[in-house]
């Protein structure tokens, strides 16, 4: 009998809890298999956002459905990205991690180091002064905003444009074609990385940060489970709990590599095979929401400066905890899609209300496990996005039961 893919990486998770929990540090050669997992899909993610956004494209036939579409997609982003850092932040404030919190002695210089993005910074990443650059750089709006262009230009030349038309639908299949191979290997990944996770995290860190830890996954849970699976059944008209088994692979892969970025040909991978979710929706929704939309990161960094407020003693009122709501989105939507990149824009909320920033040194030890939990959520949430924005379109999704 062949196990589906989804139990198959059950499977693997299982394992590699045992794996890593029996072998500790010994397991550490293992995450080589775990790398060339993500490769591979890193190796294609630039190539198929491009295949398919000008495949997409050109068969909306009508170019005003595409303004249609976007328009649909930003409103659920912004929706759901801000109910998102509502429910982190009243559950933050009902448990209250912070409060009794003995302030480490561990310096936060570490974690500042990365280069927090500017807004300005974002918006003039769009625009491509060099598209082989960005390519290389892997700047995933500047190759949207190159697609769409490309796109709508083939589309408007009509007949001329017809050989490039099938040169992209052809380029996307063969990119879906390879994206299915690496799908097989997903178990094998997932196995890796969760095993090297597990084995070489030190349990003994967790301990006073537990209430923290667990402040973030219950708010993580409420979103996951409550918040996002209500507006799935309710504009998607779809069963969560088949949604969530259709998209399972998508999720676990989020998970063990911590890159919505990394995900993305698996996520576009499910939804088109097994939702039936068409392509013109995938190759908008999802690498745009790969790129802005993390529901689970808004909500951990709007959880974690409230934390660390709390543990250095600092009361933040209302105002100020509005200021930390907009800035936890605004925040979220600069992260690039890739491991840690929350911890580092976290530096924009912390500014603005004038809290600490050795503050985030106090999480440190436990950001790996809470990036994982994160990436997942906004994975999930670009998922959950396709479908509604494709439901609202108008498209038939598939609810026989699906085979893999
Ligand atoms: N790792 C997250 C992602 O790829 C971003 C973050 O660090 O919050 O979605």
């Amino acid at each position: 009998m062949k196990l589906k893919v989804h139990t198959q990486i059950l499977i693997a998770i299982a394992l590699a809890v045992a794996v890593g929990v029996v072998l500790g540090e010994r397991v550490a050669p293992i995450k080589i298999v775990g790398d060339i997992f993500i490769r591979l899909l890193k190796a294609i993610i630039i190539p198929l956002i491009l295949a398919s956004m000008v495949a997409g494209i050109v068969s909306l036939g009508d170019v005003r459905k595409l303004g249609r579409i976007g328009l649909k997609t930003l409103l659920y982003y912004m929706a759901t990205t801000t109910l998102a850092v509502v429910v982190g932040l009243v559950v933050v404030n009902l448990m209250e991690p912070g409060a009794g919190v003995d302030i480490g002695t561990e310096t936060g210089s570490e974690a500042a180091s990365g280069e927090v993005p500017s807004i300005a910074s974002i918006i003039e990443d769009i625009v491509p002064a060099n598209l082989f650059d960005a390519m290389a750089k892997d700047k995933v709006l500047s190759i949207i905003f190159f697609a769409l262009l490309l796109g709508v230009a083939i589309s408007s030349i009509a007949e001329k444009g017809k050989p490039l038309v099938a040169f992209f639908e052809a380029f996307n299949a063969v990119m879906m074609k390879i994206t299915g191979w690496i799908m097989h290997l997903a178990p094998f990944g997932v196995f890796a990385l969760m095993a090297h996770t597990i084995g070489t995290m030190g349990l003994s860190v967790w301990k006073p940060l537990a209430l923290y830890m667990a402040t973030v996954a219950l708010g993580l849970v409420i979103h996951a489970f409550i918040t996002l699976p209500i507006l799935l059944h309710t504009f998607a008209k779809y069963s969560p709990v088949k949604f969530i088994r259709d998209v399972f692979t998508a999720v676990a892969t989020a998970f063990s590599t911590a890159s919505s970025a990394a995900t993305l040909p698996i996520t576009m991978d499910c939804l088109q095979e097994n939702t039936g979710v068409s392509n013109k929706v995938t190759s908008f929704v999802l690498p745009l929401g790969a790129t802005v939309n993390m529901d689970g990161t808004a909500l951990y960094e709007a959880v974690s400066a409230i934390f660390i407020a709390q543990a250095y003693g600092i009361d933040l009122h209302l105002g100020q905890q509005l200021i930390v709501m907009i800035t936890a989105t605004l925040a979220s939507i600069g992260a690039a899609a890739i491991p840690g990149a929350g911890l580092i824009t976290m530096v924009i909320v912390l500014k603005a209300v004038n809290l600490p920033l050795e503050g985030i040194g106090m999480i440190l030890a436990v950001e790996r496990l809470l990036d994982m939990l994160r990436t997942a959520v906004n994975v999930w949430g670009d998922a959950c996005g396709a479908a509604v924005v494709a439901r609202l379109e108008g498209e038939k999704l598939n609810y026989k039961p699906t085979s893999g």
